[in-house]
């Protein structure tokens, strides 16, 4: 399957919300979902009829899956994943997303979109526990340290983006002159600030 390599504000649109997906652009004027906010397309302003059950199910996990930047057959995978395990569904989903190396690298600050994080991870420019890492989906563990290589770290874009960079989630810890953050342990729901309904995608996917 070819990957989308269409506008990403789109998905914004199409989603009805602010996914983030730009880095610094959705903080400014210039965003797209601020100016158009309604869905892409020829119909976009059209009425909007009363949706299915289903069609606010997939909805959910459309959004999710594009908040991480996940393909369709690896988010699947996320989901038996989490069925699989004991505990809510919902909230191990979110964890699995959350254990993600790009997604880490960006909610540490180093990257100012989960997008620009893979890309790093990609080029070889992260290490975990000393290692280089460069797959994004790797799951990182309670006490993996996640630092920029030592031959990257005067890569201008991730300190522009730690200068730029929010207050870091309670179950992460970064050094900033080190360039270095640790997992300090499994987030509850409440400390992971996705906007998204995962009880929703888990309905999606139990009915099909
Ligand atoms: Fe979404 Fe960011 Fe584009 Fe705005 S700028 S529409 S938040 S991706």
């Amino acid at each position: 399957m070819s990957r989308y390599v269409g506008p990403n504000c789109r998905y914004c649109r199409r989603e009805g919300a602010k996914l983030f997906l730009k880095g610094e652009r959705c903080n400014l004027e210039k965003c797209a979902f601020e100016r158009r906010s309604y869905a892409p397309g020829q119909h976009g302003q059209g009425m909007r009829r009363k949706q299915s059950d289903y069609s606010v199910q997939l909805r959910a996990k459309q959004k999710l899956a594009r908040i991480y930047g996940i393909r369709e057959g690896q988010f699947r995978g996320y989901y038996h994943e989490a069925v699989r395990l004991p505990g809510v569904s919902g909230t191990l989903l979110l964890r699995l997303l959350e254990s993600r190396l790009d997604n880490l690298v960006f909610r540490l600050g180093f990257a100012a979109s989960r997008k620009a994080a893979r890309q790093l991870v990609r080029h070889n420019h992260v290490t975990v526990n000393g290692r280089r890492v460069n797959i994004p989906s790797f799951l990182a563990r309670t006490g993996d340290v996640i630092q920029i290589a030592e031959a990257s770290r005067q890569l201008e874009c991730v300190h522009e983006s730690l200068r730029r960079s929010r207050e870091v989630v309670p179950w992460l810890s970064v050094d900033k002159v080190n360039l270095s953050g640790t997992v300090l342990g499994q987030p509850n729901r409440e400390d992971i600030p996705t906007l998204a309904n995962e009880q929703l995608v888990v309905e999606f996917y139990s009915r099909v």
